[in-house]
């Protein structure tokens, strides 16, 4: 079907002198349906070289008795009348298929398919572009100039977004040293540790300063503080230390009329008052504090009964807590006491565990901490370090006193 928009001049029209019923067209072309008059059909744009000649002997051929008339313009205005009438005719037929449906809506359609064929391409370039700059990042940077170097500028280009400013971020200015504060510095003086632990901010801001150095007052060798650390590589300072004050502990049952410094005791009678108030049952002291001396005699014996091994059970004289006046051994009571080793097992022993550290104890020695702490689980002994630091390990799920204050392991003695 010739397309309106090639239809060539009227001059150029074909017309069969005398179209009848017999004519033959000479083409599918010429055979398609149209809308036009037998006579004012249009030829379709002939083909060109060879093709066309063949066209044309096989139209003389199929209808010899047909005149063309297209080209001789002389004897097509010889008969003006019947020209005329199907000039006119034509004109208004074309003017109608100009204005037709199909026709008014074919270029826009096109014009849409090419714009739709131009944004096709345009998104696929895009993406191409883009699969380049992500092939690029995960590329390596090129070294040198070689031969790929044009590929790599252009696939390294959309990386700009690396060239926007930074936004600057304000650093949070370093806290100031904890003895700067005068409040800390007046509790030291008057031996309140737990005061001073308070005026540094609580807890975990005195560990917290302690672990960054912004605690130059604080010494965790100093053995008559709270959150003094010995163990088998920090012996007492001296290493024969002796606290004052030492007391015993007010309403707790105390099995070998063991000492411990006043605050602990008095933590100590909190704790065990609150576990009889749960409900729990009753805790006894088994052991509080034991002297240089004291340890020196324990040590030994058992030294001569297990040798090296005395080391497993028995602290050397001097790496003892329970020389400091803040270690306590505690048991389970239900009339009779049970053994040190028996208390894990007990009510009184689970709520110990879950409980000490509102007092202002840890139970110092877990399971699984030997190569931190150097010694096995012992749930019975308690380390009473104050409510505020207490609570900062409990808080922040610690497991040794010497992770609590980025300490060195140590899990034997030196020599
Ligand atoms: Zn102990």
């Amino acid at each position: 079907m010739p397309r309106p928009e090639t239809l060539a001049p009227i001059a150029d029209v074909v017309v069969f002198e005398l179209p009848s019923d017999d004519f033959v067209p000479t083409s599918a072309a010429a055979a398609a349906p149209s809308a036009l008059p037998v006579e004012l059909r249009v030829t379709p744009t002939p083909p060109t070289g060879e093709g066309r000649r063949q066209a044309a002997a096989a139209a003389a051929a199929a209808a010899p008795q047909a005149r063309v008339r297209g080209r001789d313009r002389a004897r097509r205005t010889s008969r003006p009348a019947w020209s005329e009438r199907r000039a006119a005719r034509a004109a208004e037929l074309l003017h109608v298929d100009e204005d037709a449906q199909p026709v008014r809506h074919a270029r826009p359609r096109l014009l849409t398919r090419r714009i739709a064929v131009v944004a096709g391409l345009t998104a696929g370039a895009a993406l191409l572009m883009g699969s380049a700059a992500m092939t690029a990042m995960m590329l390596p940077p090129a070294t040198d100039a070689g031969p790929d170097a044009a590929v790599t500028m252009t696939a390294v280009q959309p990386q700009k977004v690396e060239q926007l400013p930074v936004p600057e971020v304000s650093q949070t200015p370093p806290a100031a040293d904890l003895c700067a504060l005068p409040d800390v510095v007046a509790a030291l003086q008057t031996g309140n540790d737990e005061g001073a632990i308070v005026a540094a901010g609580g807890g975990e801001a005195f560990r917290a300063a302690v672990v960054d150095g912004r605690a130059s007052c604080v010494d965790l060798g100093d053995s008559s503080r709270i959150w003094t650390v010995v163990d088998k590589i920090r012996a007492a300072n001296p290493i024969d230390y002796r606290p004052s004050g030492l007391v015993l502990p007010d309403g707790v049952r105390n099995i070998e009329g063991g000492a411990l410094r006043a605050d602990a005791a008095s933590a100590l009678a909190s704790l065990v008052t609150a576990a009889r108030d749960a409900g729990v049952g009753e805790i006894a002291l088994e052991s509080g504090f034991r002297s240089y001396e004291t340890q020196q005699a324990t040590y030994g014996r058992h030294f001569a009964e297990r040798g090296e091994g005395a080391d497993q059970v028995s602290a050397r004289p001097g790496y003892s807590e329970h020389q400091l006046g803040l270690g306590a051994d505690v048991v389970a009571c239900a009339g009779a006491c049970g053994t040190l080793d028996q208390l894990a097992a007990t009510a009184q022993g689970q709520w110990v565990a879950d409980h000490a550290w509102e007092h202002g104890w840890i139970v110092r020695y877990l399971d699984g901490k030997t190569p931190v702490t150097g010694y096995t689980a012992e749930p019975w002994h308690l380390r009473f370090i104050g409510p505020e630091l207490a609570r900062a390990y409990h808080d922040g799920g610690w497991t040794s006193l010497e992770e609590f204050f980025a300490l060195d392991p140590a899990p034997d003695y030196a020599g």
